[in-house]
């Protein structure tokens, strides 16, 4: 049987998830087949579909004798699902990467580098020109589509997600000179601007940088700290970054609660609306999802920014117009936002093709970012959508 089933019925199966066990999946697809054999599904995977632009969901869908637990978790996008009938009960995962493609530090750059052309500017350029029409130049003069801070040190902790698995503290102080040096940019605050130039290593920047800031610094690169899988593992590991640049219980705790926002969001298909009380519960911070303010470069305003654009927005689209609307420090929002979101199957993947397009592209651009993000996936599965078989308890929902 081959059948269709538009993006949007994928996204119902996925927020339907814990009650489609024991029934019978009917997928209607456009490029998707569908093959129901021997009451038993076998793994069904969602690949990701390039349609425009950057967009992809990786998911998978695990089917055991007669039961069928979907789980589309990861880049929300429009997708197409191949799902595969058999009765060996097995989980077959997409081979990674199927398409090349998966998501995370390309849409924190977009959110950063988008976000940059309005950081503390005029109310009157944002209603003017917040229109996704194009990138805006930085006002410290980086050129429009050029990202800042937040998406190089989100790479610099993506790194070391990479190379150690229980990293410290001086880890993420070398990754942070080691990223900056072989790629000035602007967007740091000034003082570790003026020490990233100075020191020629992570022993150095610890030696001389007094870590007191309570600012949101040690947020805006956390995103990617939610692809830790274990919980205890990803708070020490957000506490050994933070304290780099900010050993204060703001910095602190800003980090951990975005990279905790993320981690629900990738591993425990936590929905939109119940991310607050998940952040509570393990972080014991209140998120505010009323947040109206301007925002400054604060750690705990960045936090109730960032969750009430989350809550009030679906479309990456929306929710990047709506952290700029905040003004202030927006391309950490929006850096941050944008990152989180794109994590969430509730979030449709739709920022404009010339953003996408109008990133930059050199040497640590668009094209380094789009295969940096494949190989995250292929070090954290859930990122690419797929689960070793013995990640998925016996007889139990994956979700947990
Ligand atoms: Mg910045």
């Amino acid at each position: 049987m081959t059948s269709s089933t538009p993006y949007s019925t994928i996204r119902h199966w996925h927020r339907r998830t814990r009650t489609l066990a024991r029934k019978p999946l009917r997928p209607r697809t456009p490029q998707g087949r569908l093959q129901a054999t021997h009451g038993g599904l076998r793994a069904a995977c969602v690949a990701g579909k390039r349609m425009g632009s950057f967009r992809l969901l990786l998911g998978r869908v695990l089917a055991r004798e007669g039961d069928l637990y979907a789980a589309i978790t990861v880049c929300p996008c429009r997708v197409h699902a191949d799902l595969f009938g058999d009765n060996d009960h097995a989980m077959y995962p997409l081979a990674p990467h199927a398409t090349g493609e998966t998501c995370l530090l390309v849409e924190i750059a977009i959110g950063d580098a988008y976000g940059a052309g309005f950081e503390f500017c005029a109310r009157e350029r944002i209603v003017q020109h917040n229109t996704l029409a194009a990138y805006a130049s930085h006002a410290l003069g980086s050129e429009a589509g050029r990202y800042t801070d937040d998406t190089q040190m989100s790479i610099a902790v993506a790194e070391v997600l990479l190379s150690e698995p229980a990293p410290g503290s001086d880890a993420f102080a070398e990754a942070f000179v080691r990223c900056y040096r072989r790629d000035p940019r602007n967007g740091y605050a000034k003082g570790l601007q003026g020490l990233l130039d100075e020191c020629a290593d992570g022993a150095a920047l610890r030696q001389r940088i007094r870590p007191a800031s309570r600012r949101n610094g040690a947020a805006m690169r956390s995103v990617p700290l939610g692809l830790i899988s274990d919980k205890t593992q990803l708070a020490q590991t957000a506490r050994a970054q933070a304290v780099v640049t900010h050993d204060t219980p703001e910095g602190v705790t800003s980090a951990h609660v975005v990279a905790l926002m993320a981690h629900s969001l990738l591993y425990d298909g936590v929905e939109l609306a119940d991310l607050s009380a998940q952040v509570k519960h393990h972080t014991g911070f209140q998120l505010r999802n009323d947040w109206a303010a301007e925002v400054e470069c604060d750690a705990i305003q960045t936090l109730h920014a960032v969750n009430t654009a989350l809550q009030r927005n679906r479309r990456l689209s929306d929710l990047l117009r709506d952290c700029v609307d905040f003004g202030g420090d927006v391309d950490s929002v929006a850096a941050i936002a944008v990152g989180i979101a794109s994590l969430s199957p509730e979030y449709q993947s739709d920022l404009p093709a010339r953003l996408v397009d109008g990133l930059e592209d050199g040497m640590y651009g668009r094209t380094f970012l789009a295969r940096f993000d494949v190989e995250l996936g292929g070090r954290f599965p859930a990122l690419a959508g797929c689960f070793a078989p013995s990640l998925v308890p016996e007889g139990n929902s994956i979700w947990r």
